[in-house]
């Protein structure tokens, strides 16, 4: 009896899930609504961003963007069949990199018990909507660091280390004879409208971007 209850509980968590999957061809006019509200992005000219790459790279190592990639293109792919595909020498191999995925919502499994066995089966699918909005995010950080920056700059002038960068402030300029504490190099004065050019080209670059990273978003 018990049993019979778990496969179904099952099943229905089955049904609510495949809702939501995009890879899941749906079976109604009421799934097919549901489905609308996932975001949906180009997929492929998102991996073709550097940010978006190096950014599957820094969580999953090289290897894992393989995996991402293959995901993307395959859709929803059982575990062992997915390793098998993509030539991991043992079926677990591939778990380490799907886990880094996972742990940024980059991929996300559904797991069956088939015919009452005491194991799972994993379903993996990959989630490039949500890359496309960590890379927005990433873009819109930057953007907001630089223009409170912009304002801090606009208050005063400055003097910068040219070994190492440091920025010292007028007065403190002085005091050490224009030579920087850590590394004695030459402090030179700095133009704040030089500085807040440049911060606002880069504004502009990274809004662009912001921009182009919209565009492959499916509303
Ligand atoms: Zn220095």
């Amino acid at each position: 009896m018990a049993s019979k209850k778990t496969r179904k509980i099952i099943k229905k968590s089955k049904i609510s899930k495949k809702s939501v999957k995009k890879s899941v061809k749906p079976k109604n006019k009421h799934q097919k609504i549901v489905k609308v509200k996932k975001l949906q992005v180009d997929s492929k000219k998102l991996l073709r961003l550097d940010e978006a790459r190096k950014y599957v790279i820094d969580v999953s190592g090289e290897k894992g963007l393989e995996v991402f990639q293959f995901l993307i293109s395959r859709g929803e792919m059982e575990e062992n069949l997915l390793a098998r595909k993509l030539k991991f020498e043992k079926a677990n191999a591939i778990r380490k990199f799907l886990y880094r995925l996972y742990n940024k919502n980059l991929v996300s499994y559904r797991k069956v018990r088939k015919n009452n066995k005491a194991w799972y089966t994993y379903f993996w699918s990959a989630n490039p909507e949500k890359l496309a909005l960590i890379i927005s995010q990433i873009y819109e950080e930057e953007i907001k660091q630089t223009k409170k920056s912009m304002e801090l700059n606009k208050a005063e002038d400055f003097y910068v280390c040219d070994i190492c960068n440091r920025r010292y402030e007028v007065n403190e300029a002085l005091q050490n004879d224009f030579r920087c504490k850590n590394d004695g190099g030459i402090l030179n004065h700095v133009e704040p409208e030089k500085i807040l050019e440049d911060k606002q080209s880069r504004i502009d670059f990274l809004n662009k971007k912001l921009e182009n990273v919209a565009k492959l978003i499916k509303k």
